[in-house]
């Protein structure tokens, strides 16, 4: 068997990998940037690490700061509104995954036309046909892994959905995690095992291979053990750098081996609850694991391994089942809610969201386990009472 393996955009990772913003730039012939971003990001001063190096090496920049969290369709057409109605020649997304999944939506269909709406993966009925405007993505957070994916997710009335194309991939990441640092403890935990998420889920995916395989247990081994630390004592220089590394690593593992059954139910619960998506992933983590932990036991071990345990001397089921615990205890040790009475979901609710989470049949198809409606039910009930 063959497969597609991409590793783009260029990127540079590292302390202070920021300085090699403007050489960039320079590379492509623009002059009118826009720089989209959050307002919290614009207020402390870390908007302006990109805007001013850029305004001094003489470029017109722009800085749009209309990003909320978890960004609903709306926002997206906004935005792409406006990139088309004022004709920059470049996007720079710094922020968060909201922040860069809108840069990279307003990026392409700032060459394309029609709404957004009409490019979902789901109900959409266009295709995206070209490349857009150069495009740099900056992180702020060490979770998504958006600088490196060729998704752009949109929360939709009771679930979300992506915009999906290679053409969506960035043409510059930078990841350096001295943007990190004013990350509080909250969103370092939420988004920290979002990375984790996307690791665990790529080394268990029916799509990995021995490169996925080599990204996703990198990850776990920097995030699982830097994590703690991260939330902790976020001024931690160490712990940034091996989370930064760990959220790309894991974004490179999960775009190319791809999510499972763990993001297909926490898809419903961010649409209908309004949760982080971090928080939504971390809730449900070990739950997904503990009911599909019989499908992949070889995989559990490994990733226990990789947690930095040893599964020498114990069989590989026993592993495995120490795998789903030791998952579980990193969710309460960075103090996420290990139930969904915990993120205040309804009991009424679990069927709703069971219907919403069996139509993510894309990402369904990949868990190691067939999950039809009757084990998504149990799964989310399971997390609802924290049993
Ligand atoms: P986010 O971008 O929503 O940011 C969360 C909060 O953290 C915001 O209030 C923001 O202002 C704040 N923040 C960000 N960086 C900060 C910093 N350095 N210091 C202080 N505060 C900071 O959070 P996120 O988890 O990075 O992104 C979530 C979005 O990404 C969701 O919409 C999710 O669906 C999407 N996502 C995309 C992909 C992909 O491949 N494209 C993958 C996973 C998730």
């Amino acid at each position: 068997m063959s497969e597609k393996i991409t590793f783009t955009p260029i990127s540079y990772t590292g302390w202070d990998s920021l300085s090699h913003l403007i050489e960039e730039v320079n590379r492509f012939n623009v002059k009118k940037i826009l720089v989209i971003t959050d307002p919290f990001l614009k207020d402390i001063g870390l908007t302006n690490k990109v805007v001013e190096p850029l305004e001094n090496a003489g470029y017109s920049t722009e800085v749009y700061t209309d990003v909320v969290p978890e960004p609903p369709l709306a926002i997206g057409e906004k935005l792409v509104a406006y990139t088309r109605d004022n004709e920059f020649d470049m996007v720079i997304g710094i922020g968060g995954g909201s922040a860069l999944d809108l840069t990279k939506l307003a990026g392409v269909l700032a060459s394309h036309e029609g709404n957004v709406a009409d490019y979902l993966n789901l109900t959409g009925t266009k295709q995206i046909t070209k490349k857009g405007l150069p495009t740099i993505l900056i992180p702020t957070t060490s979770g998504t892994g958006s600088e490196v994916t060729n998704i752009s997710v949109l929360s939709l009335e009771t679930t979300k959905d992506v915009v999906t194309h290679d053409y969506l991939l960035a043409d510059v990441a930078i990841v350096d995690p001295a943007l990190t640092i004013s990350l509080p403890p909250k969103v370092t935990a939420a988004t920290g095992v979002d990375a984790l998420t996307h690791a665990v889920e790529a080394y268990i995916s029916k799509n990995a291979s021995p490169i996925s395989d080599a990204l996703a247990l990198q990850a776990v081994r920097l995030i699982s053990n830097a994590i703690r630390t991260a939330v902790s004592n976020g001024e931690d220089k160490q712990a940034r750098t091996d989370m930064s590394y760990g959220s790309y690593l894991a974004g490179l593992a999960f775009f190319n081996a791809g999510v499972a059954g763990v993001h297909a139910l926490a898809y419903p619960i961010g649409g209908q609850f309004h949760i982080a998506h971090g928080d939504s992933n971390a809730v449900l983590l070990p739950y997904v694991m503990g009911y599909i932990r019989q499908s992949c036991e070889k995989r559990m071990k490994d990733i226990y391994d990789a947690m930095g345990f040893s599964s020498a001397n114990i069989s590989q089921e026993e592993a495995s089942y120490k795998c789903v615990a030791e998952l579980k205890r990193l969710v309460e040790d960075v103090n996420i809610p290990s139930t969904l009475k915990g993120f205040n979901v309804t009991e009424e609710a679990l069927e709703s969201l069971t219907n919403d989470a069996i139509e993510q049949k894309r990402i369904l198809a990949r868990s190691p386990m067939p999950l039809g409606k009757d084990d998504i039910y149990t799964i989310y009930k399971a997390a609802f009472d924290g049993i």
